[in-house]
């Protein structure tokens, strides 16, 4: 449900619009379900021996609750666009489903179309899922995977089971089903275990004042909330979400009472915070792995549809290596192979020369994934792409750095110790300044479906922000090889 102090802020501030970046995420969700409703079976031109019936909703309509509940009151094995409100002691709540399935005893099954990754391979874990073309016609499978937590989701779904109890058709297992980055198939979800905590979360009153959580950072209302917040000195412009509770359950509500609370590494770090002091060594002396020839690399996704760049940067040149089209296709693996080969290429060659050779990246886990992920989807199918095994052997390899744990474990951030906060400390600036990781989502939507000029924007954007990332990550190497001298050591402000 998010913060819901915006709740009351919407109703103090009718006239702030939603900023661009929320527009851009509806833009992206709207794409979403888009293609899961392209996906999803039609309904025969002739009547087949088995009824199929699809009714697509238009879910803005001014009578969208009353057509969802003609089109179930119809039996219509797919519903789209269904909206159902309600009631809950006295609170209005109100919520759009996706997608509605009949099942063969009459209930509906709620879907929800979303743009988390809902479920990640797991060979040790089972989920029953539905191919999404088989939604109302086919049976769940068991599928190796294990389900990710998103609240939202389950909040939503919470909220259709209840619309579907009021119109008498909520199945008995309160089994609901979402749809997250991979559009092909519908996990299912016990949705009873959200229920406590999303009438919990109707019921609480809305929050009297804010307090700083992730959403703060793409919420319109940030303009309002800040100075508030400041005025307060409250500990979540320093803490944001629930990282404060520990302190504030022992009434420390503001900065500046950690500050005074004197409670070791915490409070130092605040009082750095306060300072406007970015990045503190926790060491006197800083080092970083050293190699005669370093490679910095780092990747670019498209939710969980596929990688699309690889850029390598080798202290002299940029190398990208890019499709911006047929994400998930044989097109995804044959440039990861070259990119593969590439890379392939100068260890030998370092090797030849008997140099060492090093590869650099900054928090491993996205290029482990699609390393890993590419793997498992194109060795063997597509010429140059590597088996697991060979990833699995590199990831593991002394030649494989993450300068993000090399960092941690020598560097304090009050603010984090993202590449973005850490590089400008080192001394690096991006070309393009205010792109963080959202707008990469939406510059390459425009970039591999918008018109000719947009698109050119968009990919000479995400070359420009992609080889910066891999510069900054050997900017980061070098200033710490360099003893991050401009890095105060914590405990030693004034
Ligand atoms: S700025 Fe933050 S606290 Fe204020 S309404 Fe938005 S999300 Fe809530």
């Amino acid at each position: 449900m998010g913060c819901r102090y915006r709740q009351v802020q919407r109703v103090h501030y009718p006239e702030i619009e939603p900023l661009p970046a929320a527009m851009q995420r509806r833009a992206r969700r709207d794409v979403g379900v888009k293609q899961v409703f392209s996906r999803l079976a039609q309904e025969p031109k002739k009547r087949g021996r088995i009824p199929f019936t699809r009714i697509d909703l238009d879910n803005e309509a001014d009578f969208a609750e009353f057509d969802t509940l003609e089109a179930i009151a119809a039996g219509a094995t797919i519903i789209t666009g269904a909206v159902f409100t309600g009631e809950l002691e006295g609170v209005a709540w109100e919520v759009a489903a996706d997608v509605l399935v009949r099942n063969p005893n009459g209930t509906y099954l709620p879907v929800m179309v979303s743009n988390h990754r809902v479920a990640r391979p797991d060979p040790h874990r089972h989920m029953q899922a539905i191919a999404v073309s088989r939604l109302g016609k086919g049976t769940p499978l068991q599928v190796n995977a294990s389900l990710r937590h998103h609240t939202i989701d389950g909040y939503r779904l919470t909220l259709a089971l209840m619309g579907l109890a009021e119109a008498g058709v909520a199945p008995a297992d309160e089994v609901g089903a979402v749809i997250g980055q991979d559009r092909d198939w519908a996990y299912l979800v016990d949705v009873s275990r959200y229920a406590p905590a999303a009438t919990r979360a109707l019921l609480t009153p809305a929050p009297t004042g804010p307090r700083r959580v992730k959403e703060c950072a793409t919420c319109r209302f940030w303009a309002k909330c800040e100075p508030e917040l400041e005025a307060a000195d409250d500990i979540s412009l320093f803490l944001s979400g629930d990282r404060a509770d520990t302190y504030r359950d022992k009434g420390i509500h503001t900065t500046q009472a950690l500050i005074d609370a004197s409670l070791g590494d915490i409070s130092h770090t605040a009082r750095a915070w306060r300072a406007g002091i970015p990045v503190l060594r926790k060491t006197v002396h800083t080092t970083a792995p050293r190699f005669d020839v370093e490679i910095d690399v780092d990747v670019e996704a498209y939710l969980d549809l596929g990688a699309y760049l690889w850029g390598a940067w080798d202290g002299h040149d940029y190398t990208p290596f890019v499709i911006w089209s047929d994400l998930g296709g044989a097109a995804e693996g044959e440039n990861f192979a070259r990119f593969w080969a590439w890379l392939k290429n100068r260890r030998n060659a370092a090797r030849q020369r008997g140099q060492t050779f090093g590869v650099f990246c900054y928090a491993s886990n996205g290029e482990n994934h699609w390393m890993l992920s590419t793997a498992r989807r194109f060795h063997g199918k597509v010429p140059g792409v590597p088996d697991e095994q060979e990833i699995r052997a590199f990831i593991s390899s002394d030649q494989w750095n993450d300068m993000f744990a090399v960092a941690r474990s020598q560097l304090v951030g009050p603010g984090g110790l993202g590449l973005k906060q850490l590089a400008p400390a080192a001394g690096f600036h991006w070309e393009e300044e205010d792109f963080a990781g959202e707008d990469s989502l939406h510059a390459f939507l425009i970039a591999s479906t918008g018109g000719d000029a947009e698109a050119a924007r968009a990919r000479e954007q995400l070359l420009s922000y992609n080889g910066d990332d891999c510069r900054a990550t050997a900017a980061v190497r070098h200033w710490l090889r360099r003893g991050a001298q401009s890095a105060p050591i914590l405990g030693q402000l004034p």
